[in-house]
Protein backbone atom coordinates (compact mmCIF):
# COMPACT_ATOMS: atom_id res chain seq x y z
CA UNK A 1 0.00 0.00 0.00
CA UNK A 2 0.87 3.24 -0.63
CA UNK A 3 1.31 6.68 0.74
CA UNK A 4 -2.08 7.59 2.62
CA UNK A 5 -3.18 11.05 3.56
CA UNK A 6 -4.38 10.52 7.40
CA UNK A 7 -5.81 12.61 9.88
CA UNK A 8 -5.33 12.01 13.51
CA UNK A 9 -7.65 13.38 15.96
CA UNK A 10 -6.91 14.16 19.76
CA UNK A 11 -3.17 14.59 20.57
CA UNK A 12 -2.55 12.88 24.14
CA UNK A 13 -0.36 10.02 24.44
CA UNK A 14 -2.49 7.68 22.13
CA UNK A 15 -3.18 10.02 19.02
CA UNK A 16 0.74 11.46 19.45
CA UNK A 17 2.30 8.16 19.56
CA UNK A 18 -0.34 7.03 17.15
CA UNK A 19 0.69 9.65 14.68
CA UNK A 20 4.38 9.20 15.05
CA UNK A 21 3.64 5.00 13.65
CA UNK A 22 1.98 6.83 10.71
CA UNK A 23 4.92 9.06 10.00
CA UNK A 24 6.93 5.98 10.46
CA UNK A 25 5.19 4.06 7.94
CA UNK A 26 5.86 6.96 5.51
CA UNK A 27 2.10 8.59 5.63
CA UNK A 28 1.27 12.28 5.20
CA UNK A 29 -0.15 12.75 8.43
CA UNK A 30 -2.09 15.74 9.88
CA UNK A 31 -2.26 15.92 13.60
CA UNK A 32 -6.37 17.62 14.85
CA UNK A 33 -6.04 18.54 18.75
CA UNK A 34 -9.49 20.63 20.16
CA UNK A 35 -7.29 22.58 23.08
CA UNK A 36 -3.85 24.35 22.39
CA UNK A 37 -1.34 22.03 22.92
CA UNK A 38 -0.83 18.42 23.36
CA UNK A 39 -1.37 15.90 26.45
CA UNK A 40 -3.75 18.50 27.72
CA UNK A 41 -6.50 15.72 28.57
CA UNK A 42 -5.99 12.50 30.67
CA UNK A 43 -2.55 12.60 29.74
CA UNK A 44 -1.21 15.70 31.22
CA UNK A 45 -0.69 13.70 34.75
CA UNK A 46 -1.36 10.49 35.14
CA UNK A 47 0.43 7.74 37.42
CA UNK A 48 3.52 7.84 34.96
CA UNK A 49 3.86 3.85 35.67
CA UNK A 50 4.82 1.92 32.54
CA UNK A 51 4.06 -1.41 33.68
CA UNK A 52 2.75 -4.76 31.81
CA UNK A 53 2.61 -6.67 35.40
CA UNK A 54 -0.09 -4.52 37.11
CA UNK A 55 -1.79 -4.07 33.62
CA UNK A 56 -5.66 -5.56 34.32
CA UNK A 57 -8.91 -5.34 33.69
CA UNK A 58 -10.97 -3.31 35.99
CA UNK A 59 -13.56 -5.69 36.27
CA UNK A 60 -12.26 -8.28 37.94
CA UNK A 61 -13.87 -10.96 40.54
CA UNK A 62 -14.65 -9.67 44.03
CA UNK A 63 -15.08 -5.80 41.86
CA UNK A 64 -19.08 -6.22 42.58
CA UNK A 65 -18.18 -6.71 46.20
CA UNK A 66 -15.93 -3.88 46.58
CA UNK A 67 -18.13 -1.43 44.78
CA UNK A 68 -20.80 -2.07 46.80
CA UNK A 69 -19.04 -1.94 50.35
CA UNK A 70 -17.69 1.89 48.71
CA UNK A 71 -21.52 2.75 48.74
CA UNK A 72 -20.84 3.50 52.18
CA UNK A 73 -17.22 4.25 52.43
CA UNK A 74 -16.82 7.80 51.24
CA UNK A 75 -12.64 7.07 51.93
CA UNK A 76 -13.21 4.06 49.58
CA UNK A 77 -10.51 4.58 46.39
CA UNK A 78 -13.76 3.76 43.86
CA UNK A 79 -16.88 6.12 44.01
CA UNK A 80 -19.96 6.12 42.18
CA UNK A 81 -22.61 8.94 41.09
CA UNK A 82 -24.92 6.94 38.57
CA UNK A 83 -26.55 9.34 36.20
CA UNK A 84 -29.15 6.76 34.89
CA UNK A 85 -28.29 7.02 31.33
CA UNK A 86 -28.40 3.96 28.69
CA UNK A 87 -25.00 4.47 28.43
CA UNK A 88 -23.67 4.92 32.02
CA UNK A 89 -26.03 1.55 32.50
CA UNK A 90 -25.21 -0.88 29.47
CA UNK A 91 -21.64 -0.22 30.60
CA UNK A 92 -22.35 -1.25 33.89
CA UNK A 93 -24.55 -4.85 32.94
CA UNK A 94 -20.98 -5.64 30.60
CA UNK A 95 -18.68 -4.76 33.04
CA UNK A 96 -20.47 -7.01 35.53
CA UNK A 97 -21.03 -9.57 32.97
CA UNK A 98 -16.57 -9.42 32.56
CA UNK A 99 -16.23 -9.63 36.28
CA UNK A 100 -16.07 -13.59 35.76
CA UNK A 101 -12.57 -15.26 36.44
CA UNK A 102 -13.04 -16.80 32.63
CA UNK A 103 -13.18 -13.20 30.99
CA UNK A 104 -10.85 -11.48 33.69
CA UNK A 105 -8.18 -14.01 32.69
CA UNK A 106 -8.80 -13.12 28.83
CA UNK A 107 -8.90 -9.84 28.72
CA UNK A 108 -5.56 -10.16 31.43
CA UNK A 109 -3.68 -11.47 29.09
CA UNK A 110 -4.53 -9.18 26.15
CA UNK A 111 -3.77 -6.41 28.00
CA UNK A 112 -0.42 -7.85 29.43
CA UNK A 113 0.97 -8.90 25.69
CA UNK A 114 -0.34 -5.56 24.41
CA UNK A 115 1.80 -3.95 27.31
CA UNK A 116 4.78 -6.22 27.51
CA UNK A 117 4.73 -5.45 22.99
CA UNK A 118 4.21 -1.51 24.18
CA UNK A 119 6.81 -1.36 27.04
CA UNK A 120 9.28 -2.81 23.73
CA UNK A 121 8.12 -0.16 21.47
CA UNK A 122 8.43 2.63 23.81
CA UNK A 123 12.14 1.72 24.48
CA UNK A 124 12.72 2.04 20.55
CA UNK A 125 10.60 5.24 19.71
CA UNK A 126 12.50 6.61 22.79
CA UNK A 127 16.18 5.52 21.55
CA UNK A 128 15.30 6.52 18.20
CA UNK A 129 14.11 9.85 18.83
CA UNK A 130 16.32 10.96 21.63
CA UNK A 131 13.26 12.26 23.49
CA UNK A 132 13.89 12.62 27.15
CA UNK A 133 10.91 12.07 29.48
CA UNK A 134 12.30 10.82 33.21
CA UNK A 135 12.26 7.31 32.41
CA UNK A 136 13.46 5.70 35.35
CA UNK A 137 13.75 1.67 34.92
CA UNK A 138 14.28 0.40 38.77
CA UNK A 139 11.26 -1.47 38.17
CA UNK A 140 8.18 -1.48 39.69
CA UNK A 141 6.77 -2.81 43.51
CA UNK A 142 3.54 -3.75 44.22
CA UNK A 143 3.45 -3.35 48.55
CA UNK A 144 1.27 -5.51 50.92
CA UNK A 145 0.15 -5.32 54.24
CA UNK A 146 -0.09 -9.01 55.01
CA UNK A 147 1.62 -11.44 52.93
CA UNK A 148 -0.87 -13.42 50.89
CA UNK A 149 -1.03 -17.70 50.81
CA UNK A 150 2.16 -19.34 49.57
CA UNK A 151 0.14 -20.75 47.26
CA UNK A 152 -0.89 -17.48 45.99
CA UNK A 153 2.21 -15.98 45.77
CA UNK A 154 3.75 -18.72 43.67
CA UNK A 155 0.72 -18.60 41.34
CA UNK A 156 1.16 -15.04 40.67
CA UNK A 157 5.00 -15.32 40.01
CA UNK A 158 4.83 -18.42 38.08
CA UNK A 159 1.80 -16.25 35.72
CA UNK A 160 4.13 -13.26 35.52
CA UNK A 161 7.04 -15.81 34.69
CA UNK A 162 5.27 -17.16 32.01
CA UNK A 163 5.24 -13.51 30.50
CA UNK A 164 8.82 -13.57 30.57
CA UNK A 165 8.46 -10.56 33.68
CA UNK A 166 11.64 -10.81 36.31
CA UNK A 167 9.58 -10.83 39.23
CA UNK A 168 10.07 -11.98 42.91
CA UNK A 169 8.46 -11.88 46.01
CA UNK A 170 10.01 -10.00 48.97
CA UNK A 171 10.25 -10.13 52.76
CA UNK A 172 9.56 -6.53 54.78
CA UNK A 173 13.61 -6.45 55.16
CA UNK A 174 14.44 -6.34 51.83
CA UNK A 175 11.55 -4.07 50.83
CA UNK A 176 12.83 -1.93 53.11
CA UNK A 177 16.36 -2.22 51.78
CA UNK A 178 14.63 -1.74 47.89
CA UNK A 179 13.01 1.37 49.15
CA UNK A 180 14.78 2.92 51.93
CA UNK A 181 12.49 5.96 51.94
CA UNK A 182 9.75 3.81 53.35
CA UNK A 183 9.13 5.22 56.94
CA UNK A 184 10.32 2.27 59.58
CA UNK A 185 7.43 4.24 61.38
CA UNK A 186 5.23 3.22 58.50
CA UNK A 187 2.77 -0.05 57.76
CA UNK A 188 5.59 -3.28 57.69
CA UNK A 189 5.32 -4.22 54.01
CA UNK A 190 5.36 -7.54 52.10
CA UNK A 191 6.26 -6.55 48.45
CA UNK A 192 6.33 -7.75 44.93
CA UNK A 193 8.96 -6.70 42.71
CA UNK A 194 8.91 -6.53 38.82
CA UNK A 195 12.59 -5.50 37.88
CA UNK A 196 11.97 -5.08 33.95
CA UNK A 197 9.34 -2.00 34.75
CA UNK A 198 9.30 1.57 34.99
CA UNK A 199 7.72 4.73 35.16
CA UNK A 200 8.19 8.38 33.38
CA UNK A 201 7.00 11.48 32.58
CA UNK A 202 4.05 11.14 30.10
CA UNK A 203 3.72 14.93 29.37
CA UNK A 204 7.00 15.26 28.51
CA UNK A 205 6.77 12.06 26.45
CA UNK A 206 3.99 13.49 24.81
CA UNK A 207 5.14 16.95 23.87
CA UNK A 208 8.71 15.42 23.07
CA UNK A 209 7.37 13.11 20.79
CA UNK A 210 5.28 15.57 19.25
CA UNK A 211 8.02 18.34 18.42
CA UNK A 212 10.38 15.61 16.87
CA UNK A 213 7.65 14.57 14.52
CA UNK A 214 6.42 17.89 13.69
CA UNK A 215 10.26 18.81 12.61
CA UNK A 216 9.75 15.99 10.36
CA UNK A 217 6.96 17.22 8.75
CA UNK A 218 3.67 15.73 10.50
CA UNK A 219 1.27 18.96 10.37
CA UNK A 220 -0.40 19.76 13.99
CA UNK A 221 -3.33 21.81 14.02
CA UNK A 222 -4.16 23.08 17.74
CA UNK A 223 -7.70 24.59 18.34
CA UNK A 224 -9.00 22.46 16.19
CA UNK A 225 -12.41 20.40 17.95
CA UNK A 226 -13.67 18.22 15.37
CA UNK A 227 -17.24 18.31 15.35
CA UNK A 228 -18.95 16.50 12.92
CA UNK A 229 -18.46 13.80 10.32
CA UNK A 230 -19.21 13.92 6.79
CA UNK A 231 -19.45 10.22 5.38
CA UNK A 232 -20.03 9.74 2.03
CA UNK A 233 -23.64 9.11 -0.02
CA UNK A 234 -23.88 4.94 0.57
CA UNK A 235 -23.26 6.35 4.61
CA UNK A 236 -20.76 3.62 4.45
CA UNK A 237 -17.58 5.97 3.82
CA UNK A 238 -16.27 8.75 6.05
CA UNK A 239 -14.83 11.52 3.95
CA UNK A 240 -14.02 14.28 5.58
CA UNK A 241 -14.31 15.76 9.33
CA UNK A 242 -15.42 19.26 10.30
CA UNK A 243 -13.69 21.64 12.68
CA UNK A 244 -15.37 25.00 13.37
CA UNK A 245 -12.77 26.77 10.77
CA UNK A 246 -12.63 24.05 7.97
CA UNK A 247 -13.86 20.77 6.08
CA UNK A 248 -10.98 18.23 6.24
CA UNK A 249 -10.69 15.37 4.06
CA UNK A 250 -8.31 12.36 3.91
CA UNK A 251 -8.06 8.70 2.69
CA UNK A 252 -8.09 7.52 6.67
CA UNK A 253 -8.95 8.75 9.75
CA UNK A 254 -7.93 7.90 13.66
CA UNK A 255 -9.74 8.92 16.38
CA UNK A 256 -7.51 8.57 19.73
CA UNK A 257 -10.20 11.56 21.34
CA UNK A 258 -10.42 9.05 24.63
CA UNK A 259 -13.31 9.86 26.65
CA UNK A 260 -14.62 12.44 24.25
CA UNK A 261 -14.59 9.62 21.43
CA UNK A 262 -18.36 7.93 22.20
CA UNK A 263 -19.56 11.48 22.07
CA UNK A 264 -17.94 12.53 18.73
CA UNK A 265 -18.97 9.68 17.09
CA UNK A 266 -22.77 8.80 18.56
CA UNK A 267 -24.35 9.50 15.44
CA UNK A 268 -22.41 7.04 13.72
CA UNK A 269 -21.18 4.45 16.01
CA UNK A 270 -22.07 3.07 20.09
CA UNK A 271 -18.64 2.79 21.80
CA UNK A 272 -18.74 0.93 25.09
CA UNK A 273 -16.32 3.70 26.59
CA UNK A 274 -16.93 6.04 29.72
CA UNK A 275 -14.99 7.79 31.65
CA UNK A 276 -13.67 7.16 35.41
CA UNK A 277 -12.41 9.80 37.02
CA UNK A 278 -9.10 10.00 38.88
CA UNK A 279 -6.82 12.57 41.06
CA UNK A 280 -2.69 12.72 41.26
CA UNK A 281 -0.35 15.51 43.30
CA UNK A 282 2.67 16.42 41.93
CA UNK A 283 5.04 16.89 44.89
CA UNK A 284 8.80 18.53 44.23
CA UNK A 285 11.07 16.80 45.65
CA UNK A 286 14.94 18.34 44.51
CA UNK A 287 17.34 16.16 45.10
CA UNK A 288 15.66 13.19 43.93
CA UNK A 289 16.47 12.81 40.23
CA UNK A 290 17.77 9.26 39.20
CA UNK A 291 21.31 7.90 40.91
CA UNK A 292 21.46 11.36 43.04
CA UNK A 293 20.33 10.49 46.31
CA UNK A 294 17.68 8.86 48.35
CA UNK A 295 15.55 11.78 49.69
CA UNK A 296 12.34 10.35 47.99
CA UNK A 297 11.23 7.15 46.35
CA UNK A 298 14.07 5.72 44.07
CA UNK A 299 11.16 3.04 42.13
CA UNK A 300 7.33 3.34 41.05
CA UNK A 301 5.23 1.77 43.81
CA UNK A 302 1.61 0.62 43.50
CA UNK A 303 0.14 0.10 47.33
CA UNK A 304 -2.27 -2.64 47.23
CA UNK A 305 -3.88 -1.25 50.40
CA UNK A 306 -4.85 2.19 49.26
CA UNK A 307 -4.75 1.48 45.34
CA UNK A 308 -2.25 4.63 45.65
CA UNK A 309 0.53 4.92 43.07
CA UNK A 310 3.83 6.44 43.70
CA UNK A 311 6.23 7.55 40.52
CA UNK A 312 9.15 9.46 40.93
CA UNK A 313 9.52 11.98 37.98
CA UNK A 314 12.52 13.87 37.67
CA UNK A 315 12.98 16.33 40.99
CA UNK A 316 9.12 15.48 41.53
CA UNK A 317 7.26 12.68 42.89
CA UNK A 318 3.59 11.80 41.35
CA UNK A 319 1.01 10.53 43.51
CA UNK A 320 -2.08 8.71 41.78
CA UNK A 321 -5.32 7.03 42.20
CA UNK A 322 -9.11 6.86 43.00
CA UNK A 323 -11.26 5.45 40.32
CA UNK A 324 -14.87 7.29 40.33
CA UNK A 325 -18.06 6.62 37.58
CA UNK A 326 -19.34 10.19 38.15
CA UNK A 327 -19.63 11.48 34.19
CA UNK A 328 -17.55 14.04 32.54
CA UNK A 329 -17.09 16.20 35.45
CA UNK A 330 -13.62 17.26 35.98
CA UNK A 331 -13.40 19.32 38.81
CA UNK A 332 -10.27 18.50 41.09
CA UNK A 333 -11.92 17.20 44.71
CA UNK A 334 -8.86 18.71 47.15
CA UNK A 335 -10.15 16.17 49.53
CA UNK A 336 -9.71 13.41 47.42
CA UNK A 337 -6.05 14.52 46.70
CA UNK A 338 -5.38 15.22 50.37
CA UNK A 339 -6.20 11.28 51.25
CA UNK A 340 -3.47 10.48 48.47
CA UNK A 341 -1.16 12.91 50.70
CA UNK A 342 -2.43 11.14 53.61
CA UNK A 343 -2.04 7.64 52.10
CA UNK A 344 1.60 7.97 50.79
CA UNK A 345 2.11 9.53 54.30
CA UNK A 346 1.41 6.84 55.84
CA UNK A 347 4.13 4.72 54.29
CA UNK A 348 6.84 7.01 53.66
CA UNK A 349 6.31 9.85 56.30
CA UNK A 350 5.51 13.46 56.05
CA UNK A 351 5.63 15.50 52.54
CA UNK A 352 8.00 18.77 52.48
CA UNK A 353 5.66 21.58 52.27
CA UNK A 354 6.17 23.26 49.27
CA UNK A 355 4.12 23.81 45.96
CA UNK A 356 2.03 20.71 45.39
CA UNK A 357 0.15 20.75 42.53
CA UNK A 358 -3.69 19.07 42.13
CA UNK A 359 -5.00 17.00 39.15
CA UNK A 360 -8.20 15.06 38.27
CA UNK A 361 -7.70 13.50 34.79
CA UNK A 362 -10.94 11.11 33.08
CA UNK A 363 -9.82 7.57 32.22
CA UNK A 364 -11.44 6.51 29.05
CA UNK A 365 -12.33 2.86 29.65
CA UNK A 366 -14.31 0.04 27.95
CA UNK A 367 -16.13 -2.76 30.29
CA UNK A 368 -13.58 -5.23 29.52
CA UNK A 369 -10.33 -3.69 30.28
CA UNK A 370 -8.85 -3.65 26.68
CA UNK A 371 -8.90 -0.86 24.48
CA UNK A 372 -10.44 -0.38 21.44
CA UNK A 373 -7.95 -0.46 17.93
CA UNK A 374 -8.69 -0.79 13.95
CA UNK A 375 -11.04 -0.69 11.92
CA UNK A 376 -14.91 0.03 11.92
CA UNK A 377 -18.52 -0.68 9.92
CA UNK A 378 -17.61 2.71 8.30
CA UNK A 379 -14.55 2.50 5.67
CA UNK A 380 -11.55 5.26 6.36
CA UNK A 381 -12.82 5.40 10.19
CA UNK A 382 -10.26 3.60 12.35
CA UNK A 383 -10.37 3.81 16.55
CA UNK A 384 -7.68 3.84 18.75
CA UNK A 385 -9.08 4.67 22.00
CA UNK A 386 -10.39 3.49 25.58
CA UNK A 387 -7.00 2.35 27.14
CA UNK A 388 -8.21 3.39 30.67
CA UNK A 389 -6.21 2.72 33.60
CA UNK A 390 -2.94 2.00 31.90
CA UNK A 391 -2.38 4.09 28.51
CA UNK A 392 0.57 5.35 29.16
CA UNK A 393 1.84 1.91 28.72
CA UNK A 394 -0.61 0.74 26.04
CA UNK A 395 0.32 3.60 24.19
CA UNK A 396 3.66 2.83 21.81
CA UNK A 397 2.47 -0.99 21.50
CA UNK A 398 -1.43 0.40 20.34
CA UNK A 399 0.03 3.13 17.67
CA UNK A 400 2.30 0.48 16.18
CA UNK A 401 -0.81 -2.00 16.21
CA UNK A 402 -2.99 0.92 14.60
CA UNK A 403 -0.58 1.16 11.86
CA UNK A 404 -0.36 -2.48 11.21
CA UNK A 405 -4.11 -2.73 10.64
CA UNK A 406 -4.41 0.49 8.40
CA UNK A 407 -1.21 -1.45 6.24
CA UNK A 408 -2.95 -4.46 6.13
CA UNK A 409 0.02 -5.96 7.54
CA UNK A 410 -0.07 -8.94 10.18
CA UNK A 411 2.30 -8.65 13.37
CA UNK A 412 2.34 -9.84 16.47
CA UNK A 413 -0.54 -9.54 17.82
CA UNK A 414 -4.29 -10.46 16.80
CA UNK A 415 -6.31 -7.44 15.83
CA UNK A 416 -9.43 -9.45 16.16
CA UNK A 417 -8.27 -8.95 20.36
CA UNK A 418 -8.72 -5.30 20.28
CA UNK A 419 -11.74 -4.74 17.75
CA UNK A 420 -14.92 -2.59 18.25
CA UNK A 421 -17.21 -5.64 17.21
CA UNK A 422 -18.22 -7.76 20.41
CA UNK A 423 -18.31 -10.67 18.66
CA UNK A 424 -14.96 -11.04 16.99
CA UNK A 425 -13.73 -9.41 20.41
CA UNK A 426 -15.71 -12.42 22.51
CA UNK A 427 -16.89 -10.10 24.67
CA UNK A 428 -19.62 -11.59 26.76
C1 LIG B 1 -5.25 9.59 37.83
C2 LIG B 1 -4.77 8.79 36.65
C3 LIG B 1 -3.60 8.04 36.77
C4 LIG B 1 -3.16 7.28 35.69
N1 LIG B 1 -1.98 6.60 35.83
C5 LIG B 1 -1.50 5.86 34.79
C6 LIG B 1 -0.28 5.18 34.92
O1 LIG B 1 0.38 5.24 35.95
N2 LIG B 1 0.17 4.45 33.88
C7 LIG B 1 -0.54 4.33 32.71
O2 LIG B 1 -0.11 3.60 31.83
N3 LIG B 1 -1.71 5.03 32.55
C8 LIG B 1 -2.20 5.77 33.56
N4 LIG B 1 -3.40 6.44 33.43
C9 LIG B 1 -4.18 6.27 32.20
C10 LIG B 1 -3.69 7.15 31.06
O3 LIG B 1 -3.40 8.45 31.53
C11 LIG B 1 -4.79 7.23 29.97
O4 LIG B 1 -5.18 5.93 29.60
C12 LIG B 1 -4.24 7.94 28.73
O5 LIG B 1 -3.75 9.21 29.08
C13 LIG B 1 -5.36 8.12 27.69
O6 LIG B 1 -4.78 8.81 26.61
P1 LIG B 1 -5.65 9.33 25.40
O7 LIG B 1 -4.69 9.89 24.42
O8 LIG B 1 -6.59 8.26 24.96
O9 LIG B 1 -6.58 10.46 26.02
P2 LIG B 1 -6.26 12.01 26.26
O10 LIG B 1 -4.93 12.20 26.85
O11 LIG B 1 -7.43 12.57 27.01
O12 LIG B 1 -6.22 12.61 24.80
C14 LIG B 1 -7.37 12.81 24.02
C15 LIG B 1 -7.17 14.12 23.27
O13 LIG B 1 -8.24 14.28 22.35
C16 LIG B 1 -8.59 15.66 22.33
N5 LIG B 1 -9.95 15.76 21.81
C17 LIG B 1 -11.10 15.40 22.40
N6 LIG B 1 -12.15 15.69 21.59
C18 LIG B 1 -11.64 16.22 20.46
C19 LIG B 1 -12.20 16.71 19.25
N7 LIG B 1 -13.53 16.69 19.06
N8 LIG B 1 -11.40 17.18 18.29
C20 LIG B 1 -10.04 17.21 18.47
N9 LIG B 1 -9.44 16.78 19.61
C21 LIG B 1 -10.24 16.28 20.58
C22 LIG B 1 -8.46 16.07 23.78
O14 LIG B 1 -8.34 17.47 23.91
C23 LIG B 1 -7.21 15.32 24.20
O15 LIG B 1 -6.04 16.09 23.96
C24 LIG B 1 -3.89 7.24 34.48
C25 LIG B 1 -5.04 8.00 34.36
C26 LIG B 1 -5.48 8.78 35.43
C27 LIG B 1 -6.71 9.62 35.27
Amino acid sequence: MGALNVIVVGAGVIGVTTAHALCADGHQVTLLEATPTAARGTSHANGGLLSAAFCAPWAMPGLPRQAMSALFDRAAPFRWRLDGSMEQLRWLRDLLANCRAEHFARHRQRMMQLALRSLAELRVVARATGVAFDLRESGVLQLMERAPPDALIHRRLEALHAFGLDAQWCEPARVQELEPALSSRGRAAWGLLVRDEACGDCERFVQGLLAWNRARGLRFVPEAPVETLELDRSGRRLRAVRTPAQRWEADAFVFATGVDTARILRPHLRLPVIPVKGYSVNVPLPGNEAGRGLVGPQRAVIDDTTKLAVAPLGSCVRLAGMAEVVGHDRSVDASRCEQLVQHYESLYGLLPPGARSHWAGLRPMTPDGTPIIGSTRIEALYLNTGHGTYGWTLACGSARLLADVLAGRSGALDPADYALDPARRGRP
